[in-house]
């Protein structure tokens, strides 16, 4: 049976590129037994549904921001979340997607007979230009991917800096790739390996569901991994939120420095107090820094020629080279089984030369990609190891402004912020009281 995948963030908008496919390529097989197979992509929606989509994005965005920066309240942004998850996610299906809408602006830039529907521009670029207003509140209280992964972050567990360091890496090479990908040959790896969007429409493929499950399963103990260690469009608006106009702020006054709030947080995305650094550390961070620099250049030419040569390896993703490649396996090995695309291809008497050339020309094509993917994984490699030279000097519990999510779980937990609201006395911790 043809499996169809989605691949497109906002599955409408890219029917164009499956009809292309699926009319050009595979044809409807018309197998005596052949079942039709259930689409994994919702209904095309009209324009209407897309400005109600649209329209509530827009008020979910100022309401979450409203509800994270001035009200500060944990309950209102769950119950904001919630509604988010089943709007964007159940009912709308996950499509459109602002994570998955990434791809489509990749794609237009180098398809100039690709346009992007204004409905995706929106999507894209609303959070952003929220995550630079007032931090990550799209991913509090408006992504269903988020909000999916929010309901089930009951135990919280810190996992240790270095893994969560090691980790952070991946969204960005993750949105290097995806951005690549799309770019070259239009695949879109974001919706093809979306961990959730099969719980959304109740019919995704085994192995997606699995790793949905799983990461939900982990999300109990640790919180969002989707989003802390595989989210591209989460690594895009913690670009925005380390420069926002405003962020959450904890506590709200004066911190009395009790760690209340780093305990409650999941996401590990507060800071302690650090001491002042001994001229001996700052010499060592000089020396790390100067080090990291001296490494640049090879980190950047080394990854270049390693993703040159995997260029071929990465094509194997794309349908056109595995179907040439099975074509060419059967042709070789008459006892190598067909599989249904090759039986299409052939039952359409399709030009296998053609095919051929094409595949080709794609494997060449992603040579390129494949050296544009090594130097960003390099480019990432290099900006994490500068982050981690350079010592912040903070004297309170401050929220990471890139890390942190919005989702006010440390306001309930912070003695500062209750005493604010009048419901206690602000306490006398380590020996230290603040009025
Ligand atoms: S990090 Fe990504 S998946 Fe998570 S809430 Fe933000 S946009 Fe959604
Ligand atoms: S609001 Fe930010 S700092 Fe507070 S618990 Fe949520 S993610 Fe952590």
């Amino acid at each position: 049976m043809i499996q169809t995948v989605c691949v497109a963030g906002i599955c409408e908008s890219s029917a164009a590129l499956c009809g292309f496919m699926l009319g050009n390529l595979i044809p409807t097989p018309q197998f005596s037994d052949h079942a039709i197979p259930v689409s994994e992509q919702p209904a095309a929606s009209g324009f209407w549904w897309e400005c109600l989509d649209l329209g509530l994005l827009l008020v979910a965005l100022v309401l979450a921001s409203y509800f994270a920066l001035v009200v500060r309240s944990r309950r209102s942004l769950f119950w904001l979340s919630a509604f988010s998850l089943v709007w964007f996610g159940f009912i709308r299906q996950g499509c459109v997607c602002s994570v998955g809408s990434v791809q489509n602006v990749a794609y237009a830039m180098t398809n100039a007979s690709y346009a992007v529907p204004l409905t995706v521009i929106g999507f894209f670029c609303l959070p952003i230009l929220f995550a630079l207003y007032s931090g990550r509140v799209f991913c509090s209280g408006v992504c269903p991917l988020g909000a999916i992964q929010e309901m089930v972050a009951v135990r919280n567990v810190q996992i240790p800096k270095w893994i969560d360091h090691g980790l952070g890496l991946v969204p960005w090479i993750y949105l290097g790739a995806a951005v690549i990908f799309a770019a070259s040959g239009g695949m879109f790896l974001i919706c093809r390996y979306d961990p959730f969007v099969g719980f959304f429409r109740f019919n995704g493929n085994a192995g997606m569901i699995l790793f949905g499950t799983f990461l939900l399963l982990v999300g109990v103990f640790v919180g969002r991994p989707y989003c802390r260690f595989l989210c591209p469009y989460g690594a895009l608006l913690s670009a925005c939120s380390g420069v926002s106009r405003s962020n959450v702020r904890i506590p709200p006054g004066d911190c009395i420095r009790c760690g209340l709030c780093r305990d409650a947080c999941p996401y590990g995305a507060i800071e302690p107090p650090t001491e002042t650094a001994t001229d001996q550390e700052a010499v060592s961070g000089k020396r790390r820094l100067m080090i990291v620099f001296a490494a640049t250049p090879v980190l950047i030419i080394g990854l270049a020629i390693v993703g040159y040569r995997l260029g071929p390896a990465l094509s194997g993703l794309e349908f056109d080279v595995q179907l040439a490649s099975q074509l060419q396996h059967e042709a070789v090995d008459p006892q190598w089984p067909t599989n249904d695309a090759s039986d299409a291809f052939r039952a359409a008497q399709g030009d296998a030369d053609q095919l051929l050339l094409d595949a080709v020309a794609t494997q060449h094509r992603y040579r390129y990609a494949g050296v544009g993917l090594g130097v960003w994984i390099a480019l990432v490699v290099v900006g994490k190891s500068v982050s981690l030279c350079r010592r912040r000097q903070q004297d309170e519990f401050v929220a990471d402004r890139s890390a942190c999510v919005s989702c006010g779980r440390c306001f309930e937990y912070c003695p500062v912020e209750h005493a604010k609201q009048g419901v206690v006395g602000l306490p006398t911790i380590q020996g230290e009281h603040r009025p």
